[in-house]
């Protein structure tokens, strides 16, 4: 190691499950962040901070003011421009740490670009704002034996796994279906910011354990907590479930396709996102809608607007999105807005 890293990592170094031995494994490490909202953005800063050798940035959206109070990397700037948040990220953290690599993608990650996205890397970090993409994660990471850490935040809770597969159950040993209907979101139930900080520093912790080889210091918990009803609760959660389909029958039904929800273009300026298996409760849906925007809703149909966009959404999860041609960003609005 060069004296200049050791001096930048010096703190780091003295800390002995670390020491210098574990900060060259760490320089030639490479991690894989999927979404870089709070919790990707925290993940992001501590890591690259931390000496990863090679950091790659994987998310679909764009910074907008909503996301400051919460989204530590991004700037009032980067919100004005309506930057792309892969961008922006990768621009921020390369002031933080000229001495690594760190690779922005612009990109939504899908079974088609799974392979070439997470491919190589020794850890993925799950930053995502939907449970298609935690599941098609999950498939990945156990079919090519990487590591991946869940984590999840809404309103003052937060909750993280970490899978090592052929060790710990996986995303589908514990929950082997993706939760139907529409659920709680950050864009309708709010969240506090430090909720999210301390998911993403479990996190992050969990990925320095691994990445240095000490797998005997891992949580090995479902972890979960309320930071503002000051509830924290460490699950068990045993062995790979015998039947898992993933982890033991090896059927990847998220990586192959099987289970995308169809997206088409529709009409000139709109997007058709062809969920059927979420059923959705419209006065419960409208109850938390109407804060965020107009809703108009019958038996049948509903209408949610919010400029510059409006969603229609049908009873089985259906929906069009119009205000837009981008498949990405109507899967965005639809994770925030509905569920994932
Ligand atoms: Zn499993």
């Amino acid at each position: 190691m060069e004296n200049s890293d050791r001096e930048r990592y010096s703190r780091q170094i003295l800390y002995r499950p670390i020491g210098e031995a574990g900060q060259e494994k760490l320089l030639a490490s490479r991690v894989a962040i999927v979404g870089c909202g709070a919790l990707g953005s925290s993940q992001a800063a501590l890591l690259a901070r931390a000496g990863v050798g090679e950091l790659r940035i994987i998310d679909r959206d764009y910074v907008e003011s909503s996301n400051l109070q919460r989204q530590t990397l991004f700037t009032e700037s980067d919100a004005a421009q309506a930057l792309p948040k892969a961008v922006a990220a990768e621009a921020h953290l390369k002031q933080a740490n000229s001495g690594i690599r760190v690779c922005g993608i612009v990109a939504d990650l899908t079974p088609e670009n799974a392979a070439e996205l997470l491919g190589g890397m020794h850890i993925i970090l799950d930053g995502a704002d939907n449970f298609e993409t935690r599941y098609l994660v999950n498939d990945f990471a156990v079919q090519e034996s990487i590591p991946w850490v869940y984590g999840a935040a809404v309103g003052g809770t937060g909750a993280t796994m970490t899978i090592v597969p052929g060790e710990t159950p996986c995303l589908a040993c514990l929950f082997p279906e993706p939760p139907a209907g529409s659920h709680p979101t950050c864009d309708t139930e709010g969240i506090l910011g430090s909720a999210a900080s301390a998911v993403a520093s479990i996190q992050v912790a969990e990925a320095l354990k691994l990445l240095v080889g000490d797998t005997k210091a891992l949580h090995r918990k479902l972890l979960s907590f309320d930071l503002w009803e000051n509830r924290f609760q460490a699950i068990d959660p045993g062995l790979p479930a015998d039947d898992c389909p993933v982890c033991r029958r090896r059927e990847f039904a998220h990586l192959s396709g099987d289970r995308a929800v169809q997206i088409t273009l529709c009409g000139r300026n709109s997007v058709q996102i062809h969920e059927r298996r979420r059923p959705v409760d419209f006065a419960e849906l409208a109850s938390k809608l109407t804060p965020l925007g107009t809703v108009r809703s019958n038996p049948f149909v509903m209408q949610f607007s919010v400029a510059p966009y409006e969603l229609t959404i049908f009873p089985d999860g259906r929906a069009i999105i119009k205000g837009t041609t981008d498949p990405g960003l109507a899967r965005s609005l639809y994770a925030r807005y509905i569920g994932s």
